[in-house]
């Protein structure tokens, strides 16, 4: 989730924004017509942070004078450091000087940025002092910032012929993969470097719209002379996705060099414009026609047997957009009774609880039996009841709950959209343990509607149980 502070505004990325944004993203260029020229970065970042932004400023002014609506600069943009204490010390926050500088270059030149990789230093308020963020932002042409992702992946690893790298003992490992952006250059899915040998994160991407994947990266020589170029060709075929790699390239220090090769490979997994051992850039323009008409010719997406080998999940925590409702059978549950969402699932506080603490949980899609649910929707739905679950336990301080699905009629179901319901239990609050089953059988028949929890009751609950999952 994006922040606001400081007057410095960050766009918050809702359910809503993202609509609204794709729709003036589209209206920016027409990219049914237009092809976008993408401009890709390969520098030498050194210790020294001033002499690492002029290089990238200098680039990136290059870029723009070749016609690049959208430049894509990579990993460790802001510098590279010569050990680990180094890392820390140098980091800022979103809000520092550096993203500031950013921010300033992309909207002095009216050109979209892909910033691959600083190194972000956590807000004040976190528990983590001697760690970072390796951070990839996406800025608009006004300076705006569209996209936060950290990297989720660590890189730590000991390859014959390389540096052993411990990337965790610096960089605290981000927690969710960001829904794809709409840019000047089609539906941009973010990722960062070592992210590239999950092709998990890459399904996950193309599955929630992307178009172009980007891997920024300070790859390693050796690393790179055996895997670069086939990993990023792999992602863009399997995907049907351009594939936009920026790459550190050279010496940064006595101790560290990066391989190059920046990139673009098109959806057919050609390489249409490549970097190769110096300070450059490169250029290639993105077609989304051509793009779509090779998944249309080839509908690989359609034809996975999930039935066989099951998928892969999106079950990142999104944010509850306050603009937004839910469905639940024909009922409406506002946002503000919302604590938890991803793609496929949706968690409520009750308005005629059981028990204080009673709340429900339910697939996004109006479905009315279990059997209705995709595979997908199914797994989300477990997951998302087991994360409710482990909040409702911490915060009512109980160590049992009832978890039930009543499915159909014939079994009390009376809200006609699968739902789970989640109560937590104290010893004695029923005679009967089993006696829970028969409050839940009437507790919401014939209840009259002054009976009902108010709006601001359960709005309350709901904001104190969004606190758990940063939902706010
Ligand atoms: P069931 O009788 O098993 O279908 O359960 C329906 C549950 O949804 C009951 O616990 C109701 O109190 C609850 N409920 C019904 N409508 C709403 C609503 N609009 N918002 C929150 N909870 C609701």
């Amino acid at each position: 989730m994006l922040i606001s502070s400081n007057k410095i505004v960050f766009r918050r990325i809702t359910k809503l924004g993202r609509r609204l944004f794709h729709c003036s993203a589209v209206s920016m260029a027409d990219l049914s017509r237009v092809k976008p020229v993408v401009a890709v970065v390969q520098m030498t970042s050194t210790p020294d942070k001033e002499a690492t932004f002029a290089q990238l400023s200098a680039l990136v002014t290059r870029a723009k004078s070749r016609g690049a609506a959208m430049t894509f600069v990579p990993e460790c943009a802001d510098y590279v450091s010569e050990s680990r204490d180094q890392a820390v010390a140098l980091a800022e926050p979103l809000d520092g000087p550096t993203v500031s500088r950013y921010r300033d270059l992309a909207r002095t030149l009216g050109m979209w940025l892909s910033v691959g990789g600083y190194h972000e230093k956590p807000q004040a308020s976190s528990k983590e002092t001697n760690r970072i963020y390796n951070t990839h932002l996406l800025i608009d042409a006004e300076g705006t910032i569209q996209g936060v992702y950290r990297k989720i992946h660590m890189f730590d690893v000991d390859v014959p012929g390389g540096v052993p790298c411990y990337e965790s003992s610096y960089t605290i490992p981000g927690s969710s993969i960001v829904p794809p952006v709409a840019t000047v250059c089609g539906k941009v899915g973010m990722a960062i470097c070592y992210d590239m040998r999950f092709p998990e994160m890459a399904v996950s991407l193309a599955q929630q719209g992307a178009e172009v994947l980007t891997f920024p990266s300070a790859f390693t020589v050796p690393t790179g002379m055996a895997h670069w170029e086939t990993l990023l060709r792999n992602r863009a075929i399997e995907n049907q996705c351009y594939v936009v790699a920026a790459a550190q390239v050279g010496r940064h220090h006595a101790k560290r060099s990066s391989y190059g090769n920046a990139m673009v490979v098109d959806p057919w997994g050609t390489v249409i414009a490549k970097c190769h051992d110096t300070i450059d850039i490169c250029i290639a323009e993105i077609d989304l026609p051509l793009l779509h008409k090779r998944r249309t010719e080839m509908p690989v997406f359609s034809h996975k047997r999930h039935d066989i080998y099951g998928h892969v999940l999106n079950n990142t925590v999104l944010p509850v957009d306050s603009q937004s409702e839910y469905q639940f059978g024909p009922h409406v549950v506002k946002s503000t009774s919302t604590f938890y969402l991803t793609a496929l699932s949706v968690a409520f506080v009750n308005r005629k609880p059981v028990v204080p603490g009673h709340v429900l949980v339910c697939p996004v899609r109006v479905v009315e039996h279990l059997v209705d649910l995709t595979a997908a929707e199914t797994a989300d739905l477990f997951l998302a009841v087991q994360s409710v679950a482990e909040v409702t336990k911490k915060h009512y301080r109980v160590s049992s709950l009832t978890v039930a699905v009543q499915d159909g009629p014939d079994a009390g179901q009376t809200v006609k959209h699968v739902h789970v319901h989640v109560l937590p239990r104290k010893p004695g609050d029923f005679p009967d343990n089993d006696d829970v089953y028969k409050h839940l059988e009437k507790h919401d028949k014939n209840v009259a509607p002054t009976e009902w929890r108010t709006d601001g009751d359960m709005a309350k609950e709901a904001a104190v149980m969004r606190t758990y999952f940063n939902t706010q």
